[in-house]
């Protein structure tokens, strides 16, 4: 890396300027430096990790945004483990919560305890979906023989057509605001169909035991992203936009507000509506324009309740529960120890928690918990909530609520290069998408690609 001056601007030059701190970022920064390459990572927020942040609650630790693993994760397992990161299972013991139609019933399994007829309806509709997903390519779902007419319409419209009951549609619109921070009338049937296909299928997505929320790290997420960040050392810099991205035939040159960094390459990390933050000099074809335009985030809001023990375990309640019924949705256990403090982790839905004051946000949470759990869930030690969609700086997730049709008109913009900008981060992925691990695979795998173009350039290079 050299760095020079240019006006009241420090110029640094590297082989590969890396736009984002998240997963993906990182994830690249360090393939590219194992491969000796030179890499200077922007970060706009004033700290790593993206869509994974630690808050604490009853001074325990916790994830206010990515949270669990499955063991099919392996490259975010692996990163995980190179920096000393490890896991705890998802507590998952006991009968679970359903508040539905203002009944309140105890179910085991992941298949809430409803009428036989709304289980066989729940199956049929499940199955239904499962042979839609098989059907999806998964690097180009855009591309899936049946595109244009999956994408054609909502995923809720898709279930009004399976003649949904209310049980089902009930269950599928938890999975849509956990999934694509919406409502299923809000995202495209295909983009489900995709991030389903990506997740490992309809059972990995939902399930705890042998799913995507097996298990979760004791040190936080967040943690994984800033020990590698201290291990790529000062080349991460932090309160730094990336405002524009220039580029001649041979190089590139992003500018902060700051810096002027002069490099071979761009990899983009940011999620596509992020993009649209960037002045590109070539502008970006009108697909990419597109892209960013009309891919735009969902949103999704955690609170987390802290109790002294965690009281539902010895009443034989797992802490997940399942409801239709106020702003909290859905609940789970994130305890760090079984003496306590007991932690209740709630998602809620942003559209109107997002809108009430701190103290209200507080109010409603417990009072939907005193009805799932009882009159001790009226009693907290700690509380402590986070709205995605109120971030100053590239707000929303988990991930983007894309709308009918802007899958097959935009999708194959996701990772085609605009010349020497590449582009990473979950969305990007084929497998995973979605995910940490998603991220993780697509900054390794631009840094791949990157290390490849560069050897070549520097051959070309000797041979003149
Ligand atoms: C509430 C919530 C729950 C989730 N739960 C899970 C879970 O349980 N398991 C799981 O695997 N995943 C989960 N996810 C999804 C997971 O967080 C993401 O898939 C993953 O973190 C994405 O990483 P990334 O690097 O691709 O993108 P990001 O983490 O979004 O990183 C992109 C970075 O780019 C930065 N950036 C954007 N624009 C610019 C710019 N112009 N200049 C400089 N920097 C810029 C952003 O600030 C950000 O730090 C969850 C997400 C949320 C929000």
């Amino acid at each position: 890396m050299s760095r020079s001056r240019e006006g009241d601007k420090a110029v640094t030059s590297v082989d590969v300027v890396i736009v984002g701190a998240g997963f993906a970022g990182l994830s690249a920064a360090e393939r590219l430096v194992s491969m000796g390459k030179s890499v200077r990572v922007v970060e706009g927020r004033d700290r790593v990790g993206g869509r994974s942040l630690t808050g604490e609650v009853a001074g325990v630790k916790v994830d206010l945004g990515a949270t669990w693993v499955s063991r099919r994760h392996t490259a975010i397992r692996g990163l995980a483990d190179r920096v000393g990161c490890t896991t705890t299972d998802q507590f998952a013991q006991g009968r679970n919560i359903l508040w539905m139609a203002g009944k309140r019933r105890t179910y085991s399994g992941t298949i809430p305890k409803v009428s036989p007829l709304a289980l066989v309806d729940m199956a049929r509709v499940q199955s239904a979906l499962a042979k839609l997903v098989s059907t999806i390519d998964i690097d180009a779902a855009w591309e899936s023989p049946r595109a244009n007419e999956l994408d054609a319409i909502s995923f809720g419209q898709w279930l009004d057509q399976k003649h949904a009951m209310s049980a089902t549609r009930a269950l599928m619109t938890v999975v849509s605001k956990v999934q694509w921070g919406c409502t299923p009338g809000d995202v495209s049937l295909l983009h489900a169909l995709r991030y389903i296909r990506a997740a490992g299928g309809v059972d990995h997505m939902l399930d705890v035991e042998g799913g995507q929320q097996q298990e979760r790290y004791l040190q936080t997420t967040h943690e994984v992203a800033k020990r590698l960040a201290d291990r790529l050392g000062d080349c991460v810099a932090l309160g730094s936009p990336v405002r524009r991205i220039v580029q001649d035939g041979a190089g590139i040159t992003v500018h902060t507000d700051a810096q002027t960094i002069a490099a071979s390459y761009a990899i983009v990390t940011a999620a596509p509506a992020h993009r649209a933050d960037i002045a590109f000099e070539p502008a970006l074809p009108e697909t990419a324009e597109g892209l960013v335009r009309v891919w735009r985030m969902g949103v999704l809001s955690k609170a987390f309740v802290a109790y002294d023990t965690p009281f539902w375990r010895a009443a034989g309640l797992s802490g997940e529960a399942v409801t239709d019924t106020g702003t909290v949705f859905i609940t789970f256990d994130v305890s760090a120890d079984s003496a306590g403090p007991g932690i209740l982790m709630a998602f809620c839905d942003p559209r109107v928690f997002d809108g009430f004051s701190p103290d209200l946000r507080r109010r409603h949470v417990i009072a939907q918990l005193v009805d799932l759990y009882g009159e001790q869930a009226a009693s907290p030690i700690d509380y402590l909530d986070h709205c995605w969609g109120s971030e100053p700086f590239a707000p929303g997730g988990p991930n983007p609520a894309v709308a009918p049709k802007a899958t097959v008109a935009y999708g194959k913009a996701l990772t085609e290069p605009h010349g020497r900008v590449h582009w990473a981060g979950t969305e990007t992925a084929g497998e995973w998408a979605g995910c940490m691990n998603g991220a993780v695979l697509t900054g390794q795998r631009s840094a791949e690609r990157i290390g490849v173009l560069l050897s070549s350039e520097s051959r070309q290079e000797a041979l003149r």
